[in-house]
């Protein structure tokens, strides 16, 4: 069923509402998703970041930390969507967000009950020399990643972990990486208590997480899906909203609020 952002607005008035959202409701402001025509797995290979290159591969770390340096040279700010969900937050008629984003603009925006499933780059942290089975085993060693850039640009390609000299790393879930120990536990007991799950901007594909809203409306939470295009998990929505996030979900905010 596709219907409007008034719609939306009028669940979202009723309140009890968790957002999911996706790398889709940061495009607005400007950083790349994974899967649109454009998007970053069109330029990069994804097979090329797995856990187990990087914790093997000097060579793919340098260019990770090239990478990570380009991508967040420009320091990207919290556009319409994430605003109007903060706004929602702050007005009590949403409970909080799990988001797939490894961005921080939800908290820039200003939302405080933030899930992050797939970790943050806001920070590195130790991963040890040879962590086994996809879970990071470093010393305790977390820094701010500006920190990390700093070693960066003064000329270390691949800096070492200054406490144990081990392998550092973004603070995020790369494939083959388990997911920090709670946070499904947390994003579940979230999306268990939500009585409307509102997923916003996210191909609904990549697992674990998608698995989240999908058993939120088996067990009966209305799930309303915000997207540019359809979603696996469309036929299971109460509604359907086809558009881009940062408008639908401000007008929808101001019809709720
Ligand atoms: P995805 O890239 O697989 O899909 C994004 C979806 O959003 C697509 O369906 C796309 O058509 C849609 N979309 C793009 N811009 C939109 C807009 N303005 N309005 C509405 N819809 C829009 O993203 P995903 O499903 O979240 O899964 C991907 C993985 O990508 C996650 O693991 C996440 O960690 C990672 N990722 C995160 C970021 C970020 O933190 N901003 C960026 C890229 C990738």
């Amino acid at each position: 069923m596709l219907l409007s952002a008034d719609a939306l607005g009028a669940l979202l008035a009723e309140g009890g509402v968790v957002a999911f959202t996706g790398a889709g409701i940061s495009t607005e402001s400007g950083i790349p998703d994974f899967r649109s025509a454009g998007g970053v797995w069109t330029r990069h290979d994804p097979k090329l970041f797995t856990f187990s290159r990087y914790v093997r591969s000097p060579e793919v770390r340098v260019r990770a930390w090239a990478m990570r340096r380009e991508f967040w040279s420009v320091q990207p700010r919290p556009n319409a969507g994430h605003l109007a969900l903060a706004r929602l937050e702050a007005t009590g008629l949403v409970d909080g967000v799990v988001t797939q984003n490894i961005d921080g603009l939800h908290q820039a925006a200003g939302s405080r009950r933030v899930v992050e499933l797939h970790g943050t780059s806001r920070d590195v942290l130790c991963v040890g020399t040879a962590p086994r089975a996809g879970t990071p085993d470093g010393c305790g060693f977390r820094a701010p990643t500006s920190w990390a850039f700093d070693r960066v640009d003064a000329g270390e390609a691949d800096p070492a972990c200054p406490g144990c000299g081990g392998i550092l790393k973004a603070a995020t879930v790369s494939f083959g990486q388990n997911l920090f120990p709670g946070v499904l536990e947390e994003a579940t007991a979230r999306l268990a208590a939500a009585r409307t799950v509102r997923a916003v901007g996210s191909t609904l594909k990549v697992q674990p997480a998608a698995g989240l809203p999908a058993a939120a409306a088996r067990r009966g939470a209305r799930l309303g899906i915000v997207n540019n295009e359809a979603t696996p998990l469309d036929p299971l929505a109460t509604l359907v909203v086809r558009g881009t996030a940062g408008s639908i979900l401000s007008a929808a905010a101001a019809a709720a609020v």
